[in-house]
C-alpha cells in the first residue's frame, strides 16, 4: 500500500516536473516567435495584384460534425485577419438555403461544399445548386461541379484514389486534420502541453502537433503537377468539435489563425478570387508562426512576369524570383527536386530548363526549423 502511495507521489511528482519543462519550452517557444514576428520587411506588391489571405475548408453547424455558427466564423475571420472563407460544409441540400455567402464587413464568404463518396473527398468550392454526390461517380462529380462554374479540389488526399479524373482544379497540399492524425505519435507531448499547468496557450499545441513539412501531399503533388497543372491549397478543416480534457482545442481563431491560403487577386469579389484561385496564383503559410502576407514568387524578364501557377516559355530567359517578408530558408524546387537554396529573404535564380518550379521557406527558430511558405509552381515550358 505504502509503495503504491510512494509509486504514485514519484510518478505524479514526475509528470509534475514533465509538465512544467513544457511549460517554460513553449513559453521560451512562443517569446522566440515574439521575436522573429517584430523582425518584419514589408515587400513591395506586384502590380495590380492584392495579397488576399484567408481559409479554406471550413465547416459550420450545417455539417452534422460541427456547432460553429456563423457569428463565430466571422468573429474569429476578423479577430485572425482573414479576407475570405471558402465555407464547405458536409454536403446536403440546406446549406444552398442557409449558409452564409457574401461580403460580412471585410470578410467574404464564398460557399461550396464537401462532397463524400466511399472516403474520397472533394471540396465544391462556389458551387449554386446542391450535388447529388452520392447517386454520382467521382468524375460524374467533377463534372457537375465544373458545369456550375464551381472548381473541384482534392481534399483529404491520403485518402483518394481516382486521380485520372478530368477536370480537378487541385488539391490540399495540407490539412490540419490528416497532418493530426499523421502526427499522432507525438500525442504525449501533445497532451503534455493541453495540461501544462497555468497555461493560456494551446497554440503551443498546434506549434508542436501538426506544424510539419507535409512531405507525402508535397511529392503527390509534384508527382502530378509534371503531368498536369494542379493547384495547391492548405485545408483548415474547422469544425471547432475537438475537446479534450474538458479544453476546446480547435476554437476557430486558432486553427484560422494556424495556416492560411493567400490568393493574389485583383480585387476582393467572387469571380475574381475564383479566377486566381484556378489559375494557381496562391500560397500557403504557417500565419501562426509569422504572417507571410507580401510573400512573392514570380519569373522576370524583361517585359515579362509570371506568377505562381503561370506557364512561361524558358525561352524568355527568365529569372525566378522570391521574396519573403522574413529570412528564412529558401529552397527551390525542380520537379520534385530541390535545386537552389539560400538563407535569406530574396531568392534569384536564372531559368534554362523547362520544368515545374515551386518554393518553400522555412524558419529557423530557437535551433529548429519550422516550415513555413509554399509556393504554388511556375510551369516552364
Ligand atoms: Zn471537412
Amino acid at each position: 500500500m505504502q509503495r503504491a502511495v510512494i509509486g504514485t507521489a514519484a510518478l505524479s511528482g514526475l509528470s509534475y516536473i514533465g509538465l512544467l519543462s513544457a511549460s517554460r519550452s513553449n513559453g521560451r517557444l512562443l517569446r522566440d516567435i515574439e521575436l522573429l514576428r517584430n523582425d518584419r520587411k514589408t515587400c513591395p506588391a506586384l502590380p495590380g495584384l492584392h495579397d488576399f489571405k484567408g481559409v479554406i475548408h471550413v465547416h459550420s453547424n450545417l455539417s452534422r460534425d460541427s456547432e460553429g455558427t456563423p457569428e463565430e466564423i466571422i468573429r474569429a475571420a476578423e479577430e485572425t485577419g482573414q479576407r475570405f472563407i471558402l465555407l464547405t460544409d458536409h454536403n446536403n441540400r440546406k446549406i444552398f438555403a442557409q449558409g452564409m455567402q457574401g461580403r460580412y464587413g471585410d470578410v467574404l464568404v464564398i460557399r461550396g461544399a464537401e462532397l463524400i463518396k466511399g472516403g474520397q473527398a472533394l471540396l465544391a468550392v462556389g458551387i449554386k445548386e446542391y450535388v447529388d454526390g452520392h447517386s454520382m461517380t467521382i468524375q460524374q462529380a467533377v463534372t457537375a461541379i465544373k458545369a456550375q462554374g464551381g472548381l473541384a479540389f482534392v481534399a483529404h488526399p491520403w485518402l483518394f484514389k481516382e486521380w485520372e479524373v478530368e477536370g480537378i482544379d487541385g488539391m490540399e497540399i495540407y490539412d490540419i486534420a490528416d497532418s493530426t492524425v499523421a502526427q499522432i505519435w507525438k500525442a504525449p507531448v501533445m497532451f503534455a502541453d493541453i495540461l501544462t499547468p497555468g497555461a493560456e496557450h494551446p497554440e503551443s499545441v498546434f506549434l508542436r502537433g501538426p506544424l510539419t513539412r507535409p512531405d507525402s501531399y508535397l511529392s503527390k503533388w509534384d508527382g502530378l503537377t509534371q503531368k498536369r497543372k494542379l493547384v495547391g491549397i492548405a485545408g483548415n478543416d474547422a469544425h471547432q468539435n475537438v475537446e479534450l480534457f474538458g479544453r476546446l482545442i480547435d476554437p476557430y481563431p486558432l486553427s484560422f489563425k494556424f495556416v492560411q491560403s493567400h490568393i493574389l487577386a485583383p480585387a476582393l469579389n467572387e469571380p475574381a478570387l475564383m479566377r486566381a484561385l484556378q489559375a494557381g496564383h496562391v500560397y500557403s503559410s504557417f500565419g501562426l508562426l509569422a504572417d507571410a502576407s507580401g510573400f512573392q514568387f514570380s519569373a522576370r524578364n524583361e517585359g515579362l512576369l509570371g506568377i505562381m501557377g503561370d506557364e512561361v516559355p524558358v525561352t524568355a530567359r527568365p529569372v525566378l524570383t522570391a521574396q519573403a517578408p522574413h529570412v528564412g530558408l529558401m529552397r527551390l524546387y525542380r520537379n520534385g527536386q530541390a535545386i537552389h537554396v539560400v538563407t535569406s529573404d530574396k531568392l534569384e535564380y536564372p531559368v534554362r530548363e523547362k520544368g515545374v518550379y515551386r518554393i518553400e521557406v522555412a524558419l529557423q527558430i530557437g535551433g529548429r526549423q519550422y516550415p513555413w511558405i509554399f509556393s504554388n509552381p511556375i510551369y516552364l515550358v
